[in-house]
């Protein structure tokens, strides 16, 4: 078998139309006799390539026009101190919902800057749950969220009106579902789940907000920095940026993001269906707040775990063993994922019990 069932949790799950033509891209691109990674990011060819894959992002996502398109590096872990930096004056405020692992970085982070409240968290449950209740001092320089908690199997589905300007960490299911931009003042993500390979960070923010940057910082910290040189400051992430073009445009392809949110909600219920069907396992989120894109279930008896990673691995799955905080299994069900690939888990899933059982 080529490919294997990859419910891995990252990087870089792209549908095998989009790795056969990045890897042409790689040996000869476009016909230019050169490959990608040697053409020069200031070429008119790769300008026309920035420009598509931002221009790709405006309309998946409906991003209003008076909001940039950024591609930054340093992944979403520098977004987590990028944000405070730019955002964050010592003596000030900001907010931060505590949902789980990245919540908790973003938040140690942002310590450094200026004062930093939490306003709820889940931890009192291993961040099974979303919390519901809490308020936001509206003197608050921001309120940072995480959409989807990678590691827990968490999603926030519902982000309601704060009063105060809205951030979120969108790595893990960014382009998986609709989203209104005009809610948000500046999102984040990591390329490496639905866009593309890692190396790129998308940042989408509203201009008005930018300008209200603080002003004495590094330069490859500052959003306007970038806004304002088309992200090519400095070398940008070539192939990244490129491959992320030719995701997009099978996204695209694929009814854009209405399109796939469908076809990812009716993978994530056919395995949350077997999860609470199967005696052998039980999930870990919270029913009102299951992640579609990453699915987190234990088995009910311990020794069952390494016994269906073994079983599940002659069935070319791969990639399911949970995160240690959580542990179990972890089954990420990234837009490149066919429900065919679903199909053979579930079916794993349930031969497993009967052979379990016996
Ligand atoms: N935030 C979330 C929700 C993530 O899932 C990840 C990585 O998986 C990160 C942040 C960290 O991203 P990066 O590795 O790009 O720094």
């Amino acid at each position: 078998m080529y490919k294997k069932h990859n419910f891995g949790a990252g990087p870089c799950i792209l549908p095998s139309s989009v790795m056969e033509q990045a890897a042409q891209s790689v040996i000869n691109w476009n016909g230019m006799g050169l490959s990608i990674l040697e053409v020069s990011h200031r070429s008119p060819e790769f300008e026309d390539v920035v420009l598509k894959t931002q221009l790709l992002v405006r309309g998946l996502l409906s991003v209003p026009d008076h909001y940039s398109v950024l591609f930054l590096q340093g992944g979403a872990s520098t977004q987590f101190a990028m944000v405070p930096m730019n955002f964050l004056a010592a003596g000030k405020k900001a907010s931060y919902l505590d949902t789980g692992y990245f919540a908790q970085k973003a938040i140690k982070e942002a310590k450094l800057f200026g004062d930093v409240e939490v306003v709820a968290s889940s931890k009192d449950r291993n961040y099974a749950y979303i919390p519901g209740q809490f308020n936001i001092d509206p003197q608050s320089a921001y309120i940072h969220y995480t959409s989807n908690n990678t590691i827990e199997g968490t999603e926030i589905f519902d982000f309601s009106a704060t009063g105060v300007p809205v951030i979120c960490d969108m790595s893990s299911d960014i382009f998986s579902r609709k989203i209104d931009v005009s809610n948000f003042d500046l999102i984040y993500a990591g390329a490496q789940k639905n866009m593309g390979p890692a190396g790129m960070t998308l940042v989408i923010a509203k201009n008005e907000f930018l300008d209200r940057a603080k002003k004495e910082i590094p330069s490859m910290m500052d959003y306007q920095v970038f806004r304002d040189n088309m992200s090519m400051y400095n070398t940008p992430p070539v192939f990244s940026i490129y491959v992320a073009m030719l995701n997009l445009l099978w996204l695209k392809d694929q009814g854009g993001v209405s399109g796939i949110e469908q076809k990812n909600i009716e993978k994530a219920k056919l395995l949350y269906a077997e999860i609470d069907r199967n005696p052998l396992f039980y999930g870990t989120a919270e029913v009102e707040h299951r992640s579609r894109m990453n699915v987190t279930f234990l088995a009910v008896n311990k020794d069952a775990e390494t016994q269906f990673l073994a079983f599940a691995a002659n069935m070319g799955i791969v990639g399911i063993r949970g995160y240690r905080t959580v542990g179990g299994f972890r089954a990420s069900l990234y837009n490149a994922l066919p429900l065919s690939s679903v199909e053979v888990l579930v079916n794993a899933m349930v031969d497993f019990e009967r052979i379990y059982s016996d």
